[in-house]
Formats: structure tokens, C-alpha cells, sequence
């Protein structure tokens, strides 16, 4: 739950236009005023899932870094030049699954309130490259779309594609927020891709966010607007029963999406950096994601091979007869 009462906010955002609109919103009792964001997000020897309770808002302004290659565990779809940014630090939503947990100290969300200065440099990589195709996945570290009501990230970011056609942004996300439909039509180098899972793994696994039938309305929103949608069926979780819950997912997306219109949709296995594991899974004595006992592949783990192939099937076998575009894998 996010704590409104108390703000954090680095001391060179004191009256800035940007800091005064979320201000304005959040109405908080108190503001402590930083230097720097690290000093409350890396605080140490907390517990991770009690401050996830409580957590804090950080107003702050990124110095550097406004863009990073991509990882080898994130699919680059193809692109080479394949970038994400982080435009904000952690999440309001809680999936158990979510390597954020492993990754940072604290749950402690992060808004970096100088949009304009990724964008500016962002700018500058594709005009230096006037002749690559780029795709940013803008919502990396985060769920961008969720945060649109604290800072409108969603909606720059695809005024800025808008004039620049070698950029395709994607923008991940569980939200079922629709305002930008609204404002925005036709766009056709932003892509909105949900990820998805059967509702009960969403009520187990993923709390806080909106139920899957929200997201599937929302996804139809999207799709009448003009924006291109990719679905995520990821992560694939070891469960019993799973080739018939799989199974019965599918169809059941079919029924309410028309999964011809889908621009591309991802399936993936349970994986997750191995010290992000191991710091994630002391927090979890019961939750079955934490309890298998996972393969290693290099600064990874994962499901065995054979487990992988059987997940990724049970989704794939119902789905091919149902859909004719690019499907693509990652386990
Ligand atoms: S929505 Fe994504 S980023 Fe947010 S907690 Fe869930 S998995 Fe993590």
C-alpha cells in the first residue's frame, strides 16, 4: 500500500513545477527533503515484505544512465538496438514473483521527475542512428501505465514516438488504466503489452493488481484505439494440473479477445536472476515459486528443460490453432 502521509524528495526538485503537481495530488502531512534518492531506496537491513506496507514515495532527478541495452533474459524481439530506461524505480503492485525484490533494498518507489532529460537523450541515440530501428521497453523497472494518475510517463513518452519513426516504445503492464485511448489514436509505433495469467494465479501470485477480466476489457480498449497489443503469458508457473488450466486459459482468452488482432504475444517460464532468488526467496517460507528446486544456467535459474518444454506447450498447443502471428518463447 502506498504511504501518502510522508514524501521524500531530493532537495534540487524543491519547487519544481513537475514536484508541486504530485504535491498537489498526494497531499502528504510531511516532506522530507534528501539529496539523493539512494539514501532512502538502498536503506539497509529493513524487511523487504513488512516496508512493502508502507511504501514510501521518492520524488528524485536522474543524473545518468537515461537508457540501458538490453538484458539477455528480456526478449529483444528481434531489434539489435533493443534499449529499456527506467524512468521509475519499483512498483505498486506486489506479484511474488517479481524480481524487484531481489534487486533492490527497499519496495520504496522512485519517480524520476526529469521525463525530459531520457527523452532529450533518447533524442540524441536516434538521430546519432538515423537508419537503426530502435524499441525501448519503457516500462521496465515498474508498471508505467499504473503511475499515469502520479506523472503522465505513458503519455509523453508516446508524444515522443509519435514524431520519431525509428523508435517503437513498449509499455508492460497489469494496469487496466484507459485514459490514454482518450487521448491518443492510431499510434502505430507504441505497442501496450499486458501480461497476463489465469485468474487464479493473478489472486495468489499477483495482489493489488486488477483482476485478469479488467485487464482483457482494457486490452479491447486499447485494440478499438489503434494501439498495437501484445500479450504475455509469462511467468509460466509449475502448478498442479497445468496443461488443462493452460488450456482452459487460452479459450478463455479467445472468447473475450480476437486474438487476430493481437500484434505479437510472448510466453515464458518462471526465471529470475539467482542472487535476486536467493535474497527474494528467504522472504517466502510457503509461496510454491520459492520451494522448487530450480536448475542454474549461468547467472540464472530456471525450470528444468524438459519441465520448460511441458509449460511452454501447454500454452503454445491450444494457442496455435487459434492464432497465426509470431509467437515468442522464452524459458
Ligand atoms: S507488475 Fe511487474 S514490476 Fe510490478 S510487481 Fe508485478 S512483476 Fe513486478
Amino acid at each position: 500500500m502506498l504511504f501518502k502521509k510522508c514524501i521524500y524528495i531530493e532537495n534540487t526538485l524543491k519547487n519544481k513545477k513537475e514536484t508541486t503537481i504530485i504535491l498537489d495530488k498526494i497531499k502528504p502531512e510531511n516532506i522530507i527533503y534528501i539529496n539523493h534518492y539512494k539514501d532512502i531506496l538502498n536503506q539497509s537491513g529493513g524487511n523487504w515484505r513488512f516496508q512493502k506496507n508502507i511504501q514510501k514515495i521518492v520524488l528524485a532527478e536522474r543524473k545518468d544512465n537515461f537508457y540501458y541495452k538490453g538484458s539477455y533474459l528480456t526478449p529483444n524481439f528481434g531489434y539489435d538496438y533493443f534499449y529499456y530506461n527506467t524512468l521509475a524505480i519499483n512498483c505498486l503492485y506486489d506479484c511474488s514473483y517479481c524480481y524487484l525484490q531481489g534487486m533492490y533494498n527497499t519496495p520504496n518507489l522512485v519517480l524520476f521527475l526529469n521525463n525530459y532529460d531520457f527523452i532529450n537523450e533518447t533524442k540524441k541515440l536516434l538521430q546519432n542512428n538515423p537508419n537503426q530501428q530502435f524499441y525501448f521497453a519503457i516500462s521496465y523497472d515498474t508498471d508505467l501505465l499504473a503511475l499515469e494518475y502520479l506523472y503522465p510517463y505513458c503519455s509523453e513518452w508516446i508524444n515522443f514516438a509519435k514524431e520519431h519513426h525509428n523508435l517503437t516504445i513498449e509499455i508492460r503492464t497489469k494496469s487496466s488504466i484507459c485514459a490514454i485511448t482518450r487521448q491518443f489514436k492510431n499510434i502505430n509505433n507504441v505497442i501496450f503489452s499486458w501480461s497476463i495469467l489465469p485468474e487464479f494465479l493473478v489472486k495468489k501470485f499477483e495482489p493489488a493488481t486488477p483482476p485478469l477480466e479488467n485487464r482483457l476489457t482494457a486490452i479491447n480498449t486499447y485494440l478499438d484505439s489503434g494501439f498495437k497489443v501484445m500479450l504475455c503469458i509469462d511467468p509460466l508457473i509449475l502448478i498442479p494440473n497445468y496443461e488443462k488450466i493452460y488450456s482452459e486459459f487460452i479459450h478463455h482468452i479467445n472468447q473475450k479477445i480476437d486474438l487476430q488482432n493481437i500484434f505479437k504475444i510472448s510466453i515464458g517460464t518462471f526465471r529470475m536472476n539467482k542472487d535476486y532468488f536467493k535474497k527474494t526467496q528467504i522472504q517466502y517460507s510457503n509461496n510454491p515459486v520459492y520451494l522448487y528446486p530450480y536448475n542454474k544456467f549461468g547467472n540464472a535459474i530456471g525450470y528444468p528443460p524438459t519441465i520448460a518444454e511441458n509449460l511452454i506447450n501447454s500454452i503454445v498447443k491450444p494457442l496455435e490453432k487459434l492464432y497465426n502471428n509470431p509467437i515468442e518463447i522464452y524459458a
